[in-house]
């Protein structure tokens, strides 16, 4: 059995969501979700739905949120993909048991309520990974 039958989003860490936006709505005909605040974080995140996938653009809130220090060493871009679980914790407990570093061993609050979770790079081809597990509809 699988952990993750889909990609849920991937995201892309950008200085700012209005003008990261352009691209996405002026250029490829997409929608932009309602910018949303993730406090615990220090970001601030909005969605573009395309097809099955979302692409999420992560804006810094703060000097300090790592999302600034990620901008700062490695300038905007790919920043993590998330993979849709519907049972965050087992798969957690499976990941813990097969030995993968993670950043989140406990589930933490994601944007839209969904309970999200890092794994740590090294253990994902340098790919910072997300799992997610979407509570509302
Ligand atoms: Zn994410």
């Amino acid at each position: 059995m699988s952990l993750t039958e889909k990609i849920d989003h991937i995201a892309i860490a950008v200085s700012d969501i209005a003008e990261a936006s352009r691209f996405f709505v002026d250029v490829l005909g997409l929608e932009l979700s309602e910018p949303e605040d993730v406090p615990e974080q220090k970001t601030r995140v909005a969605f573009i739905q395309v097809g099955e996938v979302r692409v999420e653009l992560v804006q810094p809130m703060s000097e300090d949120s790592p999302v600034a220090r990620f901008i700062e060493k490695r300038g905007q871009g790919i920043h993590h993909i998330a993979y849709a679980t519907s049972d965050i914790l087992g798969a957690l407990d499976a990941m813990k048991a097969k030995g993968v570093p993670l950043i989140d061993e406990r589930p933490r609050s994601g944007a839209h309520d969904a309970k999200i979770a890092f794994v740590h790079p090294k253990g994902a081809s340098g790919v910072l990974t997300e799992l997610c597990e979407q509570t509302r509809g």
